[in-house]
């Protein structure tokens, strides 16, 4: 009788045994092997903290591959500066007067290219408390709007309260370019939304103790504030920058006077500018000088093109239709996509410049009556051909997709 030489199971009480020289092993035993095998490689091959798995730059960007398609520049700047953030919290105290500074991030891109992505991708590894803010819904105290420490809460109860996992979590900060000072030079009249914000957002980014009302929104003068220092909170910032490669090729263009001008005027790539990006620029833009020297790490996101969205859609470990195939899967209905109707996806997101947001609109609205009905009826298979996906996304769903 053939039976497991690892824990005895025999043939049939096992979904699968593998044959050996001497021996046989069942699948049990098989996935509790490499699970040891991983933790084994873990302990030895990644510096952890506190428990805390860190990868090295390399294996960062492998991760990050898994889940975010292209952006290859972003990945990298991402990479190095999350693993220096951490090995940065992992140095012990020491009166070595070399100190790292924090490595805060900012990344510049269209809506859509992966920036919030990205940065979700990196809270997940990292198993660290992440929270999204949106840069415009801050004012200054005294304005309506919340103020700066209500961006604190967010993390807070994204850790649960638990103030020492929040002090080493992720914030990412979207739409900061919406509290740039209009204008490079600085206003005389009281600029709400702008400086102010990014006064306050310094004191953030810097590191210090912030009191931070545990219910957020306005100030409470009978709710007890928590402290949270900030100093370990690694900041993502990201934003459109709308209008900022006219900036970026206002330098080139004063830079390149004089001998060699033509030479390295030629080898600019006018069709894609972010990626000469500087601070300089971002200063131009009106970001405050003492906002963008806290955020060290400047780095850009492409447009995405039509391959770029193709890969989108089947590529990345969770990716859409991969998704999509799953929640059939669990009805046991084998569902696939033809060629085809995958490209016609991709053809109506570029047509509606819907970008990568639009791919996931446009499936549900193929999807929705194939996941209505299936369930009730005895399908085993279910196929999207081009034919169905046209008849699906008709006039009028497009319509409501262009609104939305
Ligand atoms: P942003 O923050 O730049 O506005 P997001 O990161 O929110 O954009 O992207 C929107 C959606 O588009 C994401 O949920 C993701 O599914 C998809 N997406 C965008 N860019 C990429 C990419 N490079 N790789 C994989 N998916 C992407």
């Amino acid at each position: 009788m053939d039976k497991c030489s690892f824990c005895g199971r025999e043939k049939k009480e096992v979904n699968l045994l593998i044959a050996g020289l001497d021996g046989h092993i069942c699948d049990r035993c098989v996935e509790q092997a490499y699970a040891i095998v991983e933790e084994e490689f873990k302990k030895e091959d990644s510096f952890s903290l506190d428990g805390m798995k860190l990868l090295k730059p390399r294996e960062i960007k492998a991760f990050l591959d898994q889940y975010v398609i292209g952006q290859d520049h972003a990945k990298k700047i991402l990479s190095v500066a999350v693993y220096n953030h951490y090995k940065r919290l992992g140095q012990p105290v020491s009166d070595d007067e070399t100190e790292i500074e924090k490595s805060n991030i900012i990344l510049v891109g269209e809506t859509g290219t992966g920036k919030t992505l990205l940065a979700r991708t990196i809270a997940k590894m990292l198993h660290v408390p992440f929270t999204i803010v949106d840069a415009t819904v801050l004012t200054e105290a005294g304005y309506v709007g919340e103020d700066i420490e209500s961006l604190l809460t967010r993390l807070l109860q994204a850790a649960d309260y638990n103030v020492e996992a929040a002090e080493r979590g992720i914030v990412f900060i979207d739409e900061i370019d919406k509290i740039a000072r209009k204008g490079d030079n600085p206003s005389i009249t009281r600029d709400v939304s702008g400086e102010g914000v990014q006064q306050g957002l310094l004191k953030l980014l810097e590191g210090s103790i912030v009191n931070v009302p545990p219910q957020g929104g306005r100030k409470h003068p009978e709710q007890k504030m928590i402290p949270v220092n900030t100093k370990n909170i690694l900041f993502i910032c990201g934003g459109a920058f709308d209008g900022i490669e006219k900036k970026i090729a206002q330098r080139l263009n004063t830079k390149v006077v004089g001998y060699g001008a033509q030479k390295t005027a030629d080898v600019i790539d006018r069709s894609n500018m972010l990626q000469y990006i500087s601070p300089q620029d971002l200063k131009a833009f009106g970001l405050i000088p003492e906002i963008i020297g806290r955020l060290p790490m400047l780095t850009y996101l492409q447009p995405l093109d039509r391959d770029t969205l193709r890969n989108i859609l089947t590529e990345p470990k969770n990716s859409l239709i991969k998704q999509y195939i799953k929640l059939f899967k669990l009805d046991d209905i084998e569902l696939s996509f033809d060629e085809e109707a995958l490209e016609f996806i991709v053809d109506k997101a570029v047509e509606f410049k819907l970008g990568a947001r639009g791919l996931r609109s446009i499936c549900e609205s193929i999807m929705v009556d194939a996941m209505f009905e299936t369930p009730s009826e005895n399908v085993k298979n279910m196929r999207i051909s081009l034919e169905y996906a046209k008849q699906k996304l008709d006039a009028g769903s497009v319509q409501r997709l262009k609104a939305s």
